[in-house]
């Protein structure tokens, strides 16, 4: 049985975007693109070209600021504007939404805490997360049903029970650009030779087959060249990438 992976890319659109919905539309691979709003106001007439071409937006914020930074009603008014753009962006392609999803910036809940899902948060920090949830649902933002996603560490941190979606496999491909290399990775090589771990409940599932997958990679101009070849090893690994809802172009 194949192995399905729903393909994400973050902070788009970049200067990079249309070549990589060109690629992935000869391909035949769906997508959906966690768009930065500050930058998809810049770059309207190619995400326009992209939901033509069957892709979906989803809201990754307008300003990518960690939501535990800002105060709730900053995280809310922050949260409609790149809404609002998407909508617009829609309507110029004279398609309908097909859905709302939504990604936090850095994976950061605003529940006070940066990236560090799988711990508990405080009373407090819990109590802004929900807020943020309901404030996610109150404007339609939904996470689609992943009922294929088994892992038990993703279940235990309620990630499949959020209003946003998270991930269960992140390429890692920007550490390479980062002054510190997170976990070490500073080639490409190593964002492969992580790919062929075999460790499922510690985020490296790709050769698990007792699991569906939410691919995590970036639309970062500095990585440009990285995207083909990153998606190539990805098909290697037999996955089958899918929309987690059908939409007709
Ligand atoms: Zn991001």
């Amino acid at each position: 049985m194949q192995k399905i992976a729903y393909l994400t890319i973050d902070d788009a659109p970049s200067s990079d975007f249309r070549r990589k919905v060109d690629y992935l539309s000869a391909k035949s691979i769906p997508a959906v693109f966690f768009c930065i709003g500050k930058l998809l106001e810049r770059r309207q007439v190619d995400a326009v070209y992209a939901v033509r071409r069957g892709f979906i937006l989803g809201n990754h914020s307008y300003s990518h600021i960690p939501f535990s930074d800002m105060c709730l009603y900053d995280c809310y008014k922050d949260i409609a504007r790149a809404d609002a753009l998407i909508d617009r962006i829609y309507k110029r392609a004279k398609k309908p939404r097909p859905a709302k999803f939504f990604r936090f910036p850095f994976g950061d809940k605003g529940g006070l805490k940066h990236t560090e899902v799988f711990e508990r948060y405080t009373a407090a920090g819990e109590r802004r997360k929900e807020k943020l949830q309901q404030f996610l649902k109150s404007l339609g933002y939904r996470q689609p049903k992943f009922p294929r996603i088994t892992y038990k560490y993703y279940k235990k941190a309620g990630l499949l029970d959020d209003v946003d979606w998270h991930w269960t496999y992140d390429v890692m491909e920007y550490a390479i650009f980062e002054k510190e290399h997170p976990f070490g990775i500073d080639t490409i090589k190593k964002v492969f030779d992580r790919m062929d771990e075999n460790v499922p409940e510690g985020c490296r599932g790709l050769n698990y087959r007792g699991s569906d997958e939410i691919i995590l990679v970036h639309d970062h101009a500095n990585s440009a060249k990285l995207f083909m070849p990153i998606i190539e090893r990805l098909l290697s690994k037999g996955l089958s990438f899918r929309l987690p809802i059908s939409f007709s172009r």
